[in-house]
């Protein structure tokens, strides 16, 4: 059976819906396929936590967020700012269990002049990036000098030191999800931009509220369980079909991820770089898990909760816990490059939840103490291989986006590209990016691109 739609969209995450709604307001009959039973992707990574049926916590964003924040003024999404208290102090874990205070994740008793020096190199960060196009990085001056880099390889030309080396790469794999010898540094320099937030500045939302409201005013033209399969498109329109069966429209808008749309069929088949961008897709995934317990009980031990583990099981935790009610919440994530790089986990936790547990509990415990190990609610989002995309971030190789920057958002025919990854940088990978992805997808349509 074949519907019949103005525009057919592709995936219910926070793109998918956005573009949706704004073609819905802008007039034109759409609908939205979804492969799973429920909206939201990535954004309802999480399930309310099991048994107290809490609801799951929250995601970040940075106060420069403008697309995101303005979209959750508009839906009544509550934003605050995320809990940071200067009295609290942090922790690392060495590889040895050793426990040592910390303080913004910087080991007390390093120096002065190295803890400045570490300020430098993110300051410099931001003013090399002052030079980087965002909108569309790779037709930056230096595109191709910057993108051939690694960003280990430009830290090693500007210092020898190895302790400052250790403390900069950290920063940057905990933020990108990478360690720093897999990222280019043009994807490094647009993905910080030109105003470096001070990470106590951070925002936080509750993303199963943002994707409720922003779903609402288009449930009827929503359907879930409908796994696409294929795309057929000639100068008629454009035809979407899976097992359940087909839509017809005159344009589509694959709001998923390059790496989700590898695996459709498109008919007449993409230009060579377009499907270059797709197989290659490279990404970080990380396992996000959120324990409750009946108090924040770290913070009367003058603990702030967030702690630093260099096995990797988790990388680290930040308290979360709810300003208007007395539970005390963590969230842990554990990154899932290999263990031989700092910060990396034992790979035997893939697809091993039980494992994942055990091993974070016995870490969180030597960290934060008996009552560490004993959470009211812990929920965990599923380590290894799902039918779709769990990328965390999508920090790109060298080479990679001078090479395919230019085929992330070109329309190929009938068919527009949106998602988190096709987004503007900074906010390219994260919710912000899937807002303005979204948005940019459904003006093109509107505007008749
Ligand atoms: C663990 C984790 C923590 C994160 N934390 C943060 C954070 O704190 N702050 C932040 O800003 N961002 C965060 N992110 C990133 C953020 O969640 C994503 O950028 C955003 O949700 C992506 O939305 P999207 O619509 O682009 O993609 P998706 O959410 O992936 O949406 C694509 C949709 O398409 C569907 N789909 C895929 N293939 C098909 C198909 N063939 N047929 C039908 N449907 C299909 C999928 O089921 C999915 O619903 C996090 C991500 C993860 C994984």
């Amino acid at each position: 059976m074949t519907e019949r739609t103005d525009v057919v969209v592709v995936g219910a995450g926070v793109s998918g819906l956005a573009a949706a709604r704004r073609l819905h307001e802008g007039g034109l009959r759409v609908l939205v396929l979804e492969g799973h039973g429920e909206p939201g992707g990535r954004a309802a990574l999480m399930p309310a936590s099991e048994p107290d049926g809490l609801p799951a916590g929250n995601m970040y964003l940075p106060p420069g967020a403008r697309a995101l924040l303005d979209l959750a003024a508009e839906l009544d999404v509550p934003v605050e700012p995320v809990l940071h208290d200067a009295a609290l102090q942090d922790l690392r874990v060495d590889d040895d269990g050793d426990v040592h205070h910390s303080e913004d994740n910087v080991p007390l008793g390093t120096s002065w002049w190295t803890r400045l020096r570490n300020e430098w190199i993110f300051a410099g960060f931001a003013r090399l990036s002052r030079n980087v196009d965002l909108a569309e990085p790779w037709r930056s001056a230096e595109a191709q000098e910057l993108d051939q880099r690694t960003v280990r390889s430009w830290l090693r030309s500007y210092t020898s030191d190895t302790r400052l080396l250790g403390l900069v790469e950290e920063a940057l794999t905990l933020d990108a999800g990478l360690p720093a010898d897999r990222i280019s540094l043009l994807w490094l320099l647009a993905h910080i931009g030109p105003d470096l937030p001070d990470v106590d500045d951070f925002l936080r939302l509750d993303p199963a509220l943002l994707v409720e409201r922003l779903a609402a005013p288009i449930a009827g033209c929503l359907r879930t369980g409908r796994h696409v399969e294929r795309v057929e498109q000639d100068e008629q329109g454009v035809r979407v079909g899976g097992p359940w069966g087909e839509v017809a429209a005159d344009r589509a808008v694959l709001a998923l991820s390059p790496a989700d749309a590898a695996h459709i069929a498109f008919s007449p088949a993409l230009p060579p770089e377009r499907e270059g961008l797709q197989r290659e897709w490279p990404h970080s995934e990380i396992i996000r898990t959120e324990l409750v317990y009946w108090r924040p009980f770290w913070r009367k031990f003058g603990l702030s909760g967030g702690v630093h583990f260099d096995d990797g099981v988790p990388a680290w935790t930040l308290d979360d816990s709810p300003t208007d009610a007395d539970e005390g919440r963590l969230v842990a994530h554990t990154y899932m490059f290999d263990e031989s790089d700092p910060l990396g986990a034992d790979r035997r936790i893939t697809g091993a939840p039980d494992r994942h547990r055990a091993l974070l509990l016995e870490n969180l415990r030597v960290a934060l103490g008996p009552l560490a190990d004993d959470p009211i609610a812990f929920t965990q989002s599923a380590a290894g291989p799902d039918t779709y995309s769990r990328a965390y971030q999508s920090p790109t190789p060298p080479g990679f986006l001078t090479r395919y920057g230019s085929w992330l958002r070109r329309p190929v025919g009938r068919v527009h590209w949106a998602a988190a990854e096709t987004g503007a940088f900074p906010g390219n990978g994260a919710l912000d990016g899937a807002v303005t992805s979204g948005h940019r997808a459904a003006d093109d349509i509107l505007g008749g691109a």
